[in-house]
């Protein structure tokens, strides 16, 4: 072979390693020839979707046409449901289109981007894929008195400089589940240049139970170079149909609204968002189970001497004290499908999302059955 590709890449690309998504439950059936598998690994809703989403696309889809590509109903929809004005929302196919969308628009190469350590992963692939730099904040550290491996924000503000153009902030973060109040985002908001735009991902927003979490949508009026973005993936449970949003200022919005794909969001996913924002009482009792879980998953961790990183999400990540990979592929053994971190420099722990209660207990006995075979090094016993 004359040609080397990986050199003929763009040199962002050349450094990029592609995002490593949950393990599929087909492909461990396929491996391991096994059926009835648990999959607690992509922070999907174990709910899923209400019957009435599911009614309204078996009566509403059109397959043959094109969706409506500015997606009126569903920003109309969204409009009226967030109280923001309908030229403020851009619609994405699934909430990591808009990401690429925000590098497209803002970052290239000689700019760079700030994101924390520990941050998700698509923030580094979409800034390194236009060209830019990724600026990673040390996060706190794990034994932080309120939130390790949480954001610091200052260290954030500490990497500004005069070619940044971006920053990124999961709020509460996947992979750790850690979360920002009201008063230290008001702080950085403060500080951050106006030209300077910042993501604020809350993607779990829905999730969240803490009284000093703030809803980034406050922020905008005073802040116009805020962006927020959201998902139907997580407590929508439509993660299949790929359709997420942003509320920003209507000049960022225009500009976003450039480089979007046409028809970008499909029109079962138009039609299953639209339907979805409708269903409180679902969103509630999903909320509500999911609070249960995280309670039922920290006593479990406590009783069991294991270390969690603080969560206000659909997952808790969960410190094995041992390398994390081989109680992972133990776990698959066992049928059940959790998320190793590794990638993120995470490498003792596991992401185990939140399911209902019969779920939950399976994981937690494989885990308890797979761990009594690897004890800690740690462990006096
Ligand atoms: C799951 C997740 C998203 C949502 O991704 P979609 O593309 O909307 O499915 C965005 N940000 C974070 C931090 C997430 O964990």
């Amino acid at each position: 072979m004359t040609n080397k590709f990986s050199n003929l890449a763009v040199a962002g690309v050349q450094g990029l390693n592609p995002y490593q998504p949950g393990k599929p439950i087909e492909e461990l059936e396929r491996e391991l020839g096994i059926s009835n598998i648990l999959k607690l690994a992509s922070n999907e809703n174990p709910l899923g979707p209400s019957s009435t989403v599911l009614k309204a696309l078996e009566e509403d889809l059109e397959l043959a046409l094109y969706p409506d590509g500015n997606g009126f109903t569903l920003k109309q929809a969204l409009a009226k449901k967030l109280a923001v004005a309908q030229e403020k929302i851009t619609l994405g196919n699934g909430s990591n289109d808009i990401l690429d969308m925000i590098a497209r628009v803002f970052l290239c190469e000689g700019r760079e981007a700030i994101f924390s350590q520990y941050a998700f992963a698509v923030y580094p692939i979409a800034t390194q894929a236009v060209g830019a730099v990724s600026k990673v904040a040390a996060a706190y550290p794990k034994d932080h008195a309120t939130m390790p491996y949480g954001h610091d924000l200052d260290a954030m503000l500490a990497l500004i400089s005069d070619k940044t153009r971006v920053i990124f902030i999961a709020n509460p973060n996947n992979p750790t589940g850690t979360w920002l109040n009201k008063t230290a985002l008001s702080a950085f908001f403060a500080k951050v240049p106006s030209h300077i735009i910042v993501v604020m991902d809350e993607a779990y927003f829905e999730y969240v139970d803490e009284a000093e979490y703030p809803d980034s949508l406050a922020y905008l009026e005073d802040y116009p170079n805020v962006i927020v973005t959201r998902t139907f993936s997580k407590i929508y449970g439509l993660a299949s149909l790929r359709v997420g949003y942003a509320v920003c200022h209507e000049e960022i919005a225009d500009l976003l609204n450039r480089v979007r794909q046409p028809f970008n969001v499909n029109t079962a996913a138009l039609i299953a968002a639209t339907t979805a924002l409708d269903d409180d009482v679902h969103v509630k009792n999903c909320a509500d189970i999911n609070r249960a879980g995280l309670a039922f998953w920290k006593t479990a961790c406590k009783e069991r001497g294991l270390d969690f990183i603080p969560t206000a999400g659909n997952f808790i990540t969960v410190d094995m004290g041992q390398n994390a990979m081989p109680i992972f592929d133990d776990l698959l053994r066992e049928g059940v499908i959790v998320r190793p971190v590794a990638n993120y420099g995470l490498d003792q722990h596991l992401r185990i999302t939140i399911g209902t209660e019969v779920q939950n207990i399976r994981c937690l006995s494989a885990l308890d059955k797979v761990l009594s075979k690897n004890p800690s090094q740690a462990d006096p016993s």
